[in-house]
């Protein structure tokens, strides 16, 4: 893509961008100047509503609107959380953000601050992230000494500070509610809605919760404009998205594109499938977005296109299977993930995730029935939609993708009791008799 096409990783290559001096050069902060001379509160919210501007942490929710539903007046202290609990499987974009260009988001969720009215924002950080966390607190510590946080903030009558909180490491605390009640130092555990975060949200006030790469394109359309903003793009999904590749590709990375990419494009990008093997499968949007078949790859890669396709673009994570995954083995590993993570308050995930774990487990060691098949999307229809959090479906979804997309691979394994791929995710050997015992 050209450069100019880039706009959140521009600068990701120097080394001396996390420093505020080099990112000032670079015009960080710029976007927070305008904002505070030239605008309202008001007028920031109804520019980014302008924009276009849709969560990029996996729910795709207009930003503008979300920061709309926070009450002007309100009785307790508002609060913003940044979501950088990046923990979905194949996504790794605001880890860059983060390490690279931390001031970027500190500009933007001062400017998403001034916009809704808020004194106090969080970077809710998962704890594995020791490095970005460090960075961070650098760089937050660089934006008080510069008077970008703290009191009368560019001589205004605008307070603003951000603590950067260290998560235990839950995937469910990339669930905001989950996120919410783990900022308290409670239990991560998803909350009943409503009430949604906007009304009460962190310690009962109303609080909103954007992800990393969502606050890091705020100052570019401050700088831009919301019309610029939406020149790239495609239809009701404007902007760039730093799309992660992983898998068997050529050169996995992270690749910032225009909205409506289409995978084939992406996977191009990428440097094709590794090695010339042939394509079996691609999970456009990190681990809960079902797979997608290589028929599917005109496919854009935005939120309405890969709805419509029965996928989801998610967190934007792309990962590629060749031909020698076993997409069996590939839905128990998703499995024993989310198992292991359901944190347990509702029956449908906490009993039907490992329920579908322990029969695509039997059907992988060659001991499954064919009716397995009908119970397993018996399970994903009783799981769908059923839950507290987006967790539930989280599983269900992708498994039920594997079950109907790739029926044949599943009936294969119950059929003939072998495994005929192996490779460096599939079964050991090629084919096998599989082992009962
Ligand atoms: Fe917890 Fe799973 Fe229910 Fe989410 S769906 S609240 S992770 S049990």
């Amino acid at each position: 893509m050209s450069e100019d096409i880039k706009r959140l990783t521009r600068f990701v290559d120097d080394d001396n961008q996390r420093h505020i001096d080099t990112a000032m050069g670079n015009g960080v902060y710029d976007g927070l100047k305008k904002a505070l001379e030239e605008h309202q509160p008001k007028d920031i919210v109804d520019i980014l509503k302008a924009s276009g501007l849709r969560g990029r942490g996996g729910a795709g929710f207009p930003t503008g609107l979300k920061w709309s539903f926070v009450p002007v007046k309100a009785e307790k202290p508002k609060y913003l959380c940044c979501n950088a609990d990046e923990g979905e499987p194949g996504t790794f974009k605001d880890r860059l953000i983060m390490e690279r260009d931390p001031h970027m988001l500190i500009e933007g969720i001062v400017i998403a601050c001034y916009a809704i009215g808020i004194r106090d924002a969080y970077i809710y950080i998962r704890g594995e992230f020791v490095k970005p966390a460090d960075i961070l607190d650098e760089a937050i510590d660089e934006a008080y000494e510069k008077g970008f946080l703290g009191e009368n903030i560019l001589g205004k009558n605008f307070e603003c500070h951000i603590t950067v909180h260290r998560g235990a490491g839950a995937y469910v605390c990339g669930e905001e509610t989950g996120l919410i009640e783990s900022l308290e130092g409670k239990r991560g555990q998803p909350r009943l809605k409503p009430p949604f975060p906007a009304i009460v949200g962190a310690f009962q006030g109303p609080t909103v919760v954007n992800n990393v790469e969502t606050l890091s394109n705020v100052p570019w359309i401050i700088v831009n404009g919301a019309e610029k903003y939406a020149e790239v793009g495609s239809e009701r999904n404007p902007g760039t998205r730093i799309f992660g590749v992983s898998g068997m590709v050529e050169k996995p990375g992270l690749y910032e594109l225009p909205m409506g990419t289409t995978l084939q494009e992406l996977l191009d990008i990428a440097g094709g499938v590794k090695d010339g093997k042939k394509l079996k499968a691609i999970i456009p949007g990190g681990s809960s977005a079902p797979a997608m078949s290589p028929k599917e790859l005109d496919t854009k890669m935005d939120f309405d296109s890969l709805m419509k396709a029965g996928s989801m673009a998610g967190s934007g994570g792309m990962i590629v299977l060749d031909e020698t995954v076993c997409l069996v083995r590939v839905t128990r590993r998703l499995l024993e993930f989310y198992a292991h993570e359901s944190c347990g308050q509702c029956t449908p995930c906490r009993e039907g995730v490992p329920w579908m774990l322990r029969i695509v487990r039997n059907i992988e060691l060659g001991k499954g029935k064919m009716s397995d098949i009908k119970q397993i999307l018996k399970i994903c229809d009783n799981i769908k939609m059923r839950t507290l959090c987006p967790l539930g479906d989280a599983a269900a979804m992708p498994t039920e993708g594997f079950v109907k997309k790739f029926k044949s691979e599943f009936t294969k394994h119950i059929q003939t009791g072998e495994c005929t791929v192996g490779g460096p995710l599939g079964c050991d050997r090629r084919p096998r008799k599989i082992d009962h015992h």
